[in-house]
């Protein structure tokens, strides 16, 4: 799940006050590039009653002729306190912040209102695209007739302002952070990356050259980018493919909701997986660590 301290719009402690009020047991908090939320929802979970498994969601810098474009890497189960860990996702986010004032600037060079303190404000924690859209399509009635249209002019990748960061991680960079962090390395929503040209291809590589230990197999695949809309038969389809791949490469399975809040439109606990499920891909970790506030 992603909270304030990423692209989500619901702060840590809401997130699991909705988990209380929906059923939900457990919940990994996995912000894009950021553990600035695990504290805050530990402490909740503590208190209501919800298993908080700590966790990032780290973008990696593309490599094309890998196929690995755009990828995310989970890392579940992390010591969020660990010095080196918190470094290198310090100097993740700074690039991140940077390349966020370079695309502002390039809308702003087209004429197009967007001011960078309004997009910051609106963030709160780490800036995401997200954010510039909301603030362009806020500000500038008429100009996109939707975000994806803004995002296809603009944001994505290929777009008039997109801009590479300075400085992010390699998948097997990433993967190593994750393991040396206690955590274990998944790969998030192998299906769900419109620019990566063979997923069961590139999933294979992921883990023969950098590493990976599990695969997020269960996903709501239609509310999300490249298959928007897709009937729930075609998203069961996509989810056993995933799993028999799974299986097939060894790789631990997984499943995530990449509930944003009202950010998108995803069911708290949607695609999650069972409580049965969770002990048995717990069970598995390599090395989870006892952490104060945690039942790990
Ligand atoms: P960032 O973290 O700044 O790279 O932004 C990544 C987020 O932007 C993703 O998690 C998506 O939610 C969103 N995003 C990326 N590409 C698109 C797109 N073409 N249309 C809509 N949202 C997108
Ligand atoms: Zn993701």
């Amino acid at each position: 799940m992603h909270t304030t301290a990423s692209d989500g719009t619901l702060t840590p402690t809401e997130v699991i006050e909705l988990a209380v009020a929906e059923g939900v047991q457990v919940i990994g908090i996995a912000d894009h590039d950021t553990v600035g939320g695990v504290a805050e929802a530990l402490a909740a979970g503590a208190r209501l009653g919800v298993e908080v498994v700590p966790a990032v969601e780290l973008s990696i810098q593309n490599r094309i002729e890998k196929d690995f474009v755009e990828l995310h890497l989970l890392g579940y189960g992390i010591d969020y306190t660990n010095p080196d860990f918190v470094a290198v996702l310090d100097r993740v986010v700074q690039a991140r912040i940077e390349q966020k004032i370079a695309q502002i600037k390039v809308l702003q060079r087209d004429g197009i209102d967007v001011p960078v303190e309004e997009v910051f404000a609106l963030a709160r924690g780490v800036p995401g695209r997200p954010h510039i859209a909301q603030v362009v399509l806020a500000r500038n009635p008429g100009r996109f007739p939707n975000k994806a249209a803004l995002f296809r002019e603009y944001l994505a990748e290929g777009g008039k302002a997109y801009v590479p960061r300075r400085f992010s991680l390699r998948l097997a960079e990433a993967v190593d952070l994750v393991v040396q962090a206690g955590g274990v390395p998944v790969l998030a929503h192998p299906g769900a990356y419109p620019g990566v040209s063979d997923p069961a291809a590139m999933v294979r590589r992921a883990r023969d050259e950098a590493g990976i230990r599990g695969l997020e197999v269960a996903y709501p695949y239609d509310k999300n980018r490249p298959h928007y809309g897709a009937s729930p038969q075609q998203v069961a389809a996509l989810i056993s493919q995933f799993a028999d791949l799974a299986d097939s490469l060894g790789l631990l399975k997984t499943g995530g909701s990449d509930f944003h809040g009202a950010g998108k439109n995803i069911a708290l606990g949607e695609q999650g997986l069972t409580l049965e499920e969770f002990a048995c891909f717990k069970s598995q970790w390599p090395n989870p660590k006892p952490q104060s506030g945690s039942v790990f």
